[in-house]
């Protein structure tokens, strides 16, 4: 009852929108793909450029902000730039402010000699004398973005809510978001959190690959809170209060089921894929799924092919592990630089070429599976472009985007439920949390407490 409401809502909102809207004109259809069915194509492509078509994770900000590289201009490689976005019909992307773990600093150190009742000293940096530098960083890659869209200000705009990004989109303009990955960027701090919403951010991926101040990741082998801990929740409450979405891309398990126990608000998972088609802790488990859709939220399916396909994943790490000896054998025994040390690794490049990645079709297979288990309203599209060191063939970039709604259709879904997998689902819940800041309009901010932030929750 509630779904088939919500469709028409959708339903009358998205003819509105359409009728409203006369996005930038698209280009000229470009010939069917080998293998493509003609008709189905120029329909497909058609539809693609018509839809608003949103990505929840692309790391071009990472580029922008160590290389220099300026998103106007066509580049030969990485994965998109405004050309690019343009081209594949990519409207609207949350590009990540993302802190790696090096700005963060040993884990264990900084845990370790936490002081347990000075504020002022917590948390402190892993390396003695070296600062966290996390939330330096994240400010920095916020800078390179606006940079960007201020050097671009006639293709590019940034924006903070559902209603600016379907006007940019409306003037024709490329609609770039933010979204924290990593939730150490804020410290430990409820009032950076703050200061990150002030500037922009509206979703924070709560960790990277290590554990934080407040929740822990998938990625190492033991746990240290067994989910979130007391400040967690309170991450959590103040993203509410705040219209910041809750991302449960690469967190625990247990973090997941603590955060879908404490939000009151649908909470989204950026970048991650189908476990039951790629049994990687980075991706939702079916049962996983169906608490996210319970909870009205929506998974972006990731196009990392280590996310999507099992042989591959195991094949190019095994094939890396063993690289990775015999070119440190190589680096050791010839002077950097020499001719026998570039001969040598021509010699490794030829024995370890790398693995071929699978097929477009294996990302549509978690697209797919996703909806099946999870419904066609909470599905969408988290690429981690410019982010991963490979894409499926036939989707090496945003161009090859049309393509993905071709394969979408062919699979049977009609027009309306693709539009839903390319964006609306994900403004859905954007909008969901909009409102639900405003129901938290004029509730008192959370405070750090110094004396409870690092306890764990009574289980
Ligand atoms: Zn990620």
């Amino acid at each position: 009852m509630h779904a088939a409401a919500c469709c028409r809502l959708l339903g009358a909102g998205m003819l509105l929108h359409t009728l409203a809207t006369a996005q930038a004109s698209p280009p000229p259809c470009p010939e069917a793909p080998a293998g493509y069915d003609a008709t189905l194509w120029q329909r497909a492509f058609r539809l693609h450029h018509a839809a608003l078509v949103v990505d929840t994770h692309i790391d071009t900000t990472t580029r922008v902000l160590d290389t220099g590289f300026d998103m106007g201009q066509r580049a030969a490689d990485g994965h998109v730039d405004l050309p690019r976005a343009a081209q594949g019909g990519l409207d609207a992307v949350f590009y990540s402010i993302y802190v790696d773990t090096r700005f963060y600093g040993d884990e264990a150190a900084l845990f370790a000699a936490a002081p347990p009742s000075i504020q002022d000293d917590w948390p402190r940096p892993a390396e003695p004398g070296a600062a966290n530098g996390s939330a330096r960083r994240a400010l920095m890659m916020i800078d390179g973005l606006v940079r960007t869209a201020e050097r671009h200000p006639d293709r590019m705009a940034l924006c903070t809510s559902v209603a600016e990004l379907r006007a940019a989109v409306r003037g024709g303009k490329h609609a770039a978001l933010m979204g924290i990955e990593g939730g150490h960027a804020i410290e430990g701090d409820l009032g950076l959190l703050r200061m990150f919403q002030r500037l922009g951010v509206r979703y924070m991926t709560l960790t990277h690959t290590q554990h934080n101040e407040f929740a822990d990741s998938c990625a190492p082998a033991e746990p240290r809170w067994r989910g979130l801990n007391r400040l967690g929740v309170e991450v959590v409450a103040e993203m509410n209060r705040l219209g910041v979405m809750v991302d449960v891309s690469h967190v625990s398990d247990a973090t997941f089921a603590d955060v879908l126990a404490h939000t009151t608000a649908p909470v989204i998972c950026s970048h991650s894929s189908m476990r039951a088609l790629c049994p990687h802790p980075r991706n939702l488990t079916d049962d996983m799924l169906r608490q996210l859709a319970a909870n009205g939220g929506c998974v972006m399916i990731n196009y990392n092919c280590g996310f999507l396909d099992e042989a591959y994943a195991t094949e190019s790490s095994a094939r890396q592990a063993t690289r990775r000896i015999q070119e440190k054998a190589a680096r050791d025994k010839f002077a950097a630089g020499s001719d026998e040390l570039r001969t040598a690794l021509a010699h490794l490049d030829e024995r370890f070429p790398t693995v071929a990645p699978p097929p477009l079709q294996r990302l549509v297979a978690h697209v797919l599976h996703a909806i099946e288990v999870g419904g066609i309203d909470h599905v969408g599209l988290g690429s981690d472009f410019d982010g991963v060191p490979c894409v499926p063939a036939g989707m090496e970039d945003a161009t090859q985007l049309p393509r993905l709604t071709y394969e979408l259709l062919a699979a049977g879904l009609d027009e309306r439920d693709v539009r839903k997998v390319l964006g609306e689902n994900l403004l859905r819940v954007f909008e969901a949390v909009e409102r639900r800041a405003y129901e938290l309009r004029g509730t008192p901010p959370r405070q750090n407490d110094a004396r409870t932030d690092r306890q764990p929750l009574p289980r």
